[in-house]
């Protein structure tokens, strides 16, 4: 034994690693990923939402942060690291104290004083250059940091995919004008996609909303995956592609059954309450029908409080505002484009919908009971003939016709795309795929330079907000997507640039002297030459070995027995392919190098 923890420099040995594992499947881990590196032994759960990182899944988190670190770093882009505490009245500054709502963890110190715990960086890096970074002369520049995140979801799940805290690698850049923060977003596109390709992720840039973090233009990163919680609407024929929360596609109206003059009528629909039903009651098809939704916009001021109170809390005031939807009927609400137009909304229940007057199953258009607005999709714009709800009991209209029969007040999108709508690009039809969002970049503008009055002195001599972009990833969600992409019935297949360890020696019988200094020399050798060795020199059965590094993953697994040393030799296994082969124990060391850079290089 070479030291006190039985840790030799070259090698690392599995019988003093740290490496739990669970021979039955966990009960609540739906997801591979999830499952797997529980079993393995990669991580453990602390609590919902909060995990450990064993060693197995530390090393492979550093080798996701090397590969991000080298590229950004290559990009031009300058680590730092910020507080994760930040102070409540940053917030309150750029107004997200109140709208980020209870994601936001916040905690006081001793004094009272509010803090948050940074779920992104925005407000702690605008503060930071606003007095300092002065002249257009130090722009563009773009600062990041890799940190531990906290949000308080409302469902944190699937192991490391949606943590309450996790780990991300965030990024700002500052530049002088609108096409420098285009260029600096560019750099950190290239570089997103170089990061997920070495990181052996597959992954598909789609146009994303840019929600909580605000700004115009965004794009997400996200890892195809079935078990993906986004869904992706892409053009198979020209490469379009949007997450759903952000497609804004083309749909199809089907025209609804028009009537002898022309004009609206009433259909008597007794009982015909849902979209189904009133399709088939008309002998026609869902998208020929309009489908009408009441909701409540939660319309809310904040106000001061009493100047008496130093604390700087608001006490938002809420007011209530009714509005109906109409959409296409083979269309559902997209909750994200109703945010977007509504801000904070809800359904209404059936209280709701009795005190303003809407019968479930029979809203419409046509007499709205007063103060009760009327929104529509942008799809239904141009489509006459609406069959639809008419305020009134077991009745539809038919005929309907906007701005003839009814007015509507605003047409926005707010259907959620599917697939089969039309893609906005070339006009074919679109198809559906679901996703894992690695990461997401988003052009802010001056969102948050204005709301901090961070300003620079341009060249002539003017005082303007900075131009700024965010850049972020997900460290920890990204190990878990590539186990998503990387794995079959028996375990983990890590590509090898990820992977805790390159090669794993297994030792099948580490009693007999023999097989015990082979594969402790072939590791040794191994280690000196820069290979991350895995040695499995405890006194299990075979099987459970075999079982275990199938399970863990090391894309190379070099078997060491004492059958195969009576004729000298060792087998190789790779582990993704399961192919074999069998090599003389003086070649060994050679072979397992070339395979090891050959899978570098694939
Ligand atoms: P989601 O829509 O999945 O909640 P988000 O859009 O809110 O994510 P961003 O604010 O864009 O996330 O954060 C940047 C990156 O951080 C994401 O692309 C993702 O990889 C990661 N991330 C966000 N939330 C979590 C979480 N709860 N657990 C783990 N990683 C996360
Ligand atoms: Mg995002």
């Amino acid at each position: 034994m070479e030291n006190h923890f039985n840790h030799d420099a070259n090698f690392t040995r599995m019988s003093s690693l740290y490496a739990p594992t669970l021979k039955e499947d966990p009960g609540d881990a739906d997801l591979a990923s999830h499952r797997l590196l529980l079993r393995a032994g990669f991580i453990r759960k602390t609590a919902a939402g909060l995990y450990s990182y064993l060693p197995l899944g530390w090393r492979s988190l550093l080798k996701i942060e090397k590969i991000v670190r080298e590229e950004m770093n290559a990009s031009g882009a300058q680590e730092m690291l910020m507080p994760i505490l930040g102070p409540a009245e940053l917030w309150e500054e750029s107004g997200r104290l109140s709208s980020y709502g209870s994601e936001l963890m916040r905690i006081s110190d001793r004094h009272d004083r509010d803090f948050v715990l940074g779920p992104t960086h925005e407000e702690i890096i605008t503060d930071l250059v606003r007095n300092e970074l002065r002249s257009y002369k130090a722009l563009p520049i773009n600062l990041y940091q890799i940190s531990d995140k906290f949000r308080d979801e409302l469902r944190p799940r699937f192991g490391l995919m949606r943590g309450r805290e996790f780990i991300m690698k965030d990024a700002y850049s500052f530049d002088v004008d609108v096409e420098g923060m285009q260029a600096s977003f560019e750099v950190m596109f290239n570089v997103y996609a170089a990061i997920n390709r070495r990181a052996g992720l597959n992954a598909l840039p789609v146009a994303a909303d840019s929600g909580q973090i605000g700004g115009a233009n965004s794009i997400e990163f996200m890892a195809l995956a079935e078990t993906g919680e986004a869904d992706i609407i892409y053009c198979p024929s020209c490469g379009y592609a949007a997450d759903i929360e952000a497609a804004t596609v083309m749909i199809e109206v089907g025209p609804g059954p028009k009537t002898q003059n022309d004009g609206m009528e009433e259909l008597a629909t007794p009982g015909v309450k849902s979209i189904k039903d009133l399709a088939k009651f008309v002998d026609g098809e869902e998208r020929d029908c309009r489908k009408a939704i009441a909701l409540i916009q939660e319309v809310s001021e904040s106000s001061e409080k009493p100047s008496s109170d130093t604390s700087d809390k608001t006490t938002p005031v809420t007011n209530e505002k009714p509005v109906v939807v109409i959409l296409p009927g083979d269309h559902e609400l997209n909750d994200i484009k109703a945010q977007n137009a509504f801000g904070s909304y809800h359904l209404m229940d059936d209280k709701e919908l009795k005190n303003y007057g809407l019968i479930q199953g029979f809203i419409g258009p046509v007499g709205l009971p007063g103060g009760v607005e009327l929104v529509a999709d942008i799809s239904l714009k141009d489509s006459f003939n609406w069959l639809i709800g008419a305020n009134k009991p077991d009745t539809h209209y038919f005929g309907a016709q906007p701005g003839r029969d009814f007015e509507v007040s605003a047409w926005v999108d707010l259907a959620e795309a599917k697939p089969g709508d039309i893609c906005p690009d070339c006009g074919k039809p679109l198809a559906e795929e679901r996703g894992v969002e690695v990461g997401q970049i988003f052009q802010l503008g001056d969102k948050y330079s204005k709301a901090l009055n961070a300003c620079f002195l341009d060249k002539d001599g003017k005082e303007k907000p900075f131009q700024m972009g965010c850049y972020g990833i997900g460290i920890t969600r990204t190990l878990a997507a590539i186990v998503e992409q990387h794995h079959d019935d028996a375990g983990i297949c890590w590509p090898i640039s990820v992977t805790p360890f390159e090669v794993h020696v297994l030792a099948l019988d580490p009693k007999q002297d023999e097989v015990i200094e082979t594969s402790s020399s072939i590791a040794r050798e191994l280690g000196e030459q820069g290979i991350e060795v895995l040695l499995d020199d405890r006194d299990e059965r075979p099987g459970v070995k075999f079982n275990e590094a199938d399970l863990m993953g090391v894309p190379v697994q070099v078997v060491v027995g004492k059958r195969g040393l009576k004729r000298g030799i060792v087998e190789i296994k790779q582990r993704e392919t399961q192919e074999k082969q069998e090599i003389s124990v003086e070649d060994s060391t050679k072979f397992i190098l070339d395979l090891v850079e050959e899978l570098k290089n694939r």
